[in-house]
């Protein structure tokens, strides 16, 4: 981090600056142009409040030169992370596909559907029991029971299990559950984050509807903080001005989190557009663009979905989608 200091400032306004600065357990090197005097901080800024810094009298800008994450950073970690999940894993060679119903709604529905996914190639079974619904009018999920039937479905099929996790106080429930997910309007729970710090569960961070990507990097540190280095992160859209789909998929995050972090990226290309015939072509896109798997919402009776069926595909649609994916795959391979 670097401090510019205002012209003019006094030899001893910069003494007492620096020996702040060294309280912080910085140390600092001073360096005095013909308008400006610069001073460099070395140390751990991570704890540093730049604004704080920013707003001192003297100061006229502060720059960070390295971000303020470092569990999850790549240069403290070049290599990939890969995440292993019961008989699967995320990052590695394997491409995750991660498939199942918006909410799990019976016993029988979730196992139809895991039965269909698996047979086209989905590595882990994805359904909501806790869910975040907008109005609290709408089905919330059948809790404690859904996790029951998800767990069933894991035994008949063998594939792990992802779902998710809205309140701290149920994490006794998901003592078998192989991935939790945090979703995007809890990605900056702070208190649930460092909860979930303390578990060695791996835990699946959905990006917020309005964060950056340093703040989902951030959420990510916060888990990572506390121990819990398990964790894969999930671009699944953001707001923006466009209405025509439910959020934008920002692609670029594919690249950029590549370079920035050494964890895992997938993509939710269902929650990212909300429409079950764009969940397609996007998936393709993520795929092409490096994503280490997909987050996919399916559904047996999508017209009659209790939760995001405008968005749910057909277990013949998604075995359409996996087969196409694969295409993909085999014709990026090695161009990363
Ligand atoms: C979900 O995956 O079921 C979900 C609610 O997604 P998001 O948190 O991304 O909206
Ligand atoms: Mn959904």
């Amino acid at each position: 981090m670097i401090a510019v200091l205002k012209n003019g400032t006094s030899e001893k306004q910069i003494d007492s600056l620096c020996t702040w600065l060294k309280t912080q357990g910085l140390d600092v090197h001073i360096s005095k142009g013909s308008e400006h005097t610069v001073i460099g901080l070395i140390g751990d800024t991570s704890k540093i409040d730049a604004e704080l810094i920013e707003s001192l009298d003297i100061v006229e800008t502060v720059k960070r030169i390295s971000e303020p994450f470092k569990s999850a950073n790549r240069k403290f970690h070049p290599d990939d992370s890969i995440i292993n999940v019961g008989n699967t894993s995320v990052g590695g060679d394997i491409f995750a596909i991660m498939a199942g119903p918006c909410s799990v709604e019976s016993e029988e529905q979730v196992m139809e559907i895991a039965k269909a996914v698996k047979a086209s190639g989905a590595t882990m079974l994805r359904g909501g029991a806790f869910k975040p619904r907008t109005s609290p009018y709408d089905f919330q999920g059948l809790k404690a029971c859904g996790i029951e039937f998800l767990l069933e479905a894991k035994k008949e099929t063998g594939l792990p299990i992802v779902t998710e996790i809205m309140n701290a106080n149920h994490l006794s429930l998901f003592e078998e559950v192989d991935v939790i997910q945090v979703g995007a309007r809890n990605m900056q729970n702070f208190e649930l984050l460092k909860e979930l710090g303390r578990t060695k569960k791996t835990i699946l961070l959905k990006r917020g509807l309005a964060n950056t990507i340093k703040e989902f990097l951030m959420s990510a540190e916060y888990i990572m903080a506390g121990g819990n280095e398990n964790i894969i992160l999930c671009e699944r859209g953001i707001r923006t001005f466009e209405t025509y789909t439910r959020n934008t998929l920002d692609l670029s995050a594919i690249p950029t989190l590549r370079e920035l972090t050494h964890l895992p990226i997938i993509v939710d290309p269902s929650h990212a557009t909300g429409v079950a015939r764009l969940v397609k072509p996007m998936a393709l896109a993520a795929a092409a663009a490096g994503a280490d798997g997909l987050m996919i919402e399916v559904h047996n009776d999508p017209t009659h979905a209790l939760c995001d069926g405008a968005q749910s595909l057909t277990p013949d649609a998604f075995a359409d989608v996996t087969a196409a994916v694969r295409k993909v795959l085999d014709a990026v391979k090695g161009v990363y």
